[in-house]
């Protein structure tokens, strides 16, 4: 069993990013192997205290056995990992190599930001993992979790050993992976030069990848515009084609990648069991759109959603082309909404959504004639009957020939454009690992699997009405 090193809040809305000290911490702790991936573990991302997307480390340490395989690139050493190891004393040196890195690169003067680090012989219980990604976990009931596994340290209120423990506690269900390139020092703070025409290229070569691009606004998505050491990040499913990836781009030259395997875009933070809509959890519920959405001011799109616990839901105005999907929906829908639940005011805020069943939307023709002296009738008031005026004659509302109007919206899946995703939320590209709310499919299929390889293991797939008769 390795070594368990994790690491978290670190950085700091003015530069570092707690990615960044990994690349340091494996050059620091270079006469031990990587055992797996270093990982990039994302937590519970309706923390209130957080600003950016609540992201720790994880590094696993130990002795390799077998074939080694390249997961980063610093300066002209290529760093390795084994897929198995066998156990490493924990010792002062790896102690005090981890304190000096975490000591030199973090962001001490930052008030919201409190370091720690814990290193541990075992992994605690994956239970702290699932709280921590979906729901608020106390520091005591983190250090509970992590009694007599190992060492720990903290700086300041030390609140990051929730997060550094919780990353060590991960064991993937579902996973994805993200090739994170740095920039040369001297670079930090300045304009990022990275070709549009390269990433849009890249998007479309390797479909393996999200996130790159938002074909909407036509805004490069994978590199931050944070002053911190992140050059870009390419997200996506098959962890060889990254790097290849990331070496197509044209601009700025990294100075270092590293390649993470993470929880991003995996839906791992919703909550199954969304019984009372808590606030800073995110849910999957199902019901009926209420009354027809409309946009408030700040261009945020609004609608209640009724059913087992009715709520208003928002879209809010980042979700930008998202929004008008979202004003397509009309009274009765059946919809799934999938996203995080806010206090004040008491709303879902909006990460995708499923239309799952379309209303009839009927529309008013003209009124109805009068059936004493075929005059055409006039209306009493938006909910009274029709009345004739000549003879008095009355008839329903319902009366009047409706049509039903036609719906430019389809039944499906709608998310926001690549730019304004969570890192946690699942994308619809994604959507074949596993559904929206439940477990993802353990041991995921290919990305790859043409048509005719699914089909010849599970002839049961294909419908019955289409099988071939012979005639
Ligand atoms: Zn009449």
């Amino acid at each position: 069993m390795p070594l368990y090193l994790g690491v978290d809040d670190t950085d700091s809305l003015r530069g570092m990013c707690t990615t960044f000290l990994a690349t340091e911490l494996v050059q620091a702790l270079a006469d031990w192997d990587l055992i797996g991936f270093p990982r990039l573990v994302r937590l519970n991302p309706n923390i209130p205290w957080k600003t950016r997307g609540n992201g720790a480390i994880c590094l696993r340490l130990g002795r390799g056995h077998g074939p080694r395989f390249p997961v980063g690139q610093i300066g002209n050493r290529t760093v390795w990992a084994f897929r198995r190891g066998s156990e490493i004393p924990l010792t002062d040196e790896i102690l005090t190599k981890t304190a000096q890195v975490v000591e030199r690169w973090a962001e001490f003067d930052d008030p919201s930001t409190n370091p720690a680090f814990v290193l541990l012989h075992k992994a605690p219980s994956a239970g702290l993992y699932w709280r921590a990604v979906r729901t608020i976990v106390t520091k005591d009931e983190a250090l509970r979790e992590i009694a007599g596994l190992g060492i720990r340290k903290e700086y300041k209120n030390g609140r990051g050993v929730i997060g550094a423990a919780a990353a060590t506690a991960w064991r993937p269900r579902d996973r994805t992976y993200e090739v994170l390139a740095y920039r040369a020092r001297d670079r930090w703070g300045t304009l990022r030069a990275i070709s549009g025409e390269s990433v849009r290229r890249l998007d479309v070569e390797f479909p393996s990848t999200f996130n790159n691009y938002d074909w909407e606004s036509e805004r490069v998505v994978l590199a931050p515009r944070t002053p911190c050491p992140v050059l870009c990040g390419i997200r996506g499913d098959d962890p060889w084609e990254l790097p290849v990836a990331l070496a197509g781009l044209d601009g700025e030259p990294p100075d270092r990648w590293l390649l993470f395997e993470t929880n991003q875009g995996t839906d791992d933070h919703l909550t199954r069991h969304s019984i009372a809509l808590r606030p800073s959890t995110s849910v999957s519920i199902t019901g009926r759109v209420g009354a027809p959405p409309r946009t408030v001011r700040g261009g945020h799109v609004v609608f209640p959603l009724l059913g087992r616990h009715p709520i208003d839901i928002v879209a809010y105005e980042p979700s930008k082309g998202f929004r008008a999907r979202v004003r397509d929906l009309a009274p009765g829908d059946v919809i799934r909404a999938v996203g995080s639940i806010r206090d004040v005011p008491r709303s879902l805020n909006l990460e995708k959504l499923e239309l799952i069943a379309l209303a009839d939307v009927v529309k008013k023709v003209e009124n109805p004639r009068c059936l004493g002296c075929a005059r055409r009738m006039k209306s009493s008031g938006r909910r009274g009957p029709y009345r004739c005026r000549r003879c008095g004659t009355r008839r329903p509302r319902s009366d009047a020939p409706h049509i039903i109007r036609p719906r430019r919206i389809s039944l499906g899946w709608y998310e926001p454009p690549a730019g304004s995703r969570r890192h946690l939320s699942k994308p619809l590209k994604r959507m074949a690992f596993g559904q929206v709310g439940k477990e993802a499919v353990v041991g995921r299929p290919s990305i790859r699997a043409s048509p005719k390889s699914l089909a010849e293991p599970y002839p049961c797939l294909l419908p019955a009405a289409t099988s071939l008769v012979r005639v």
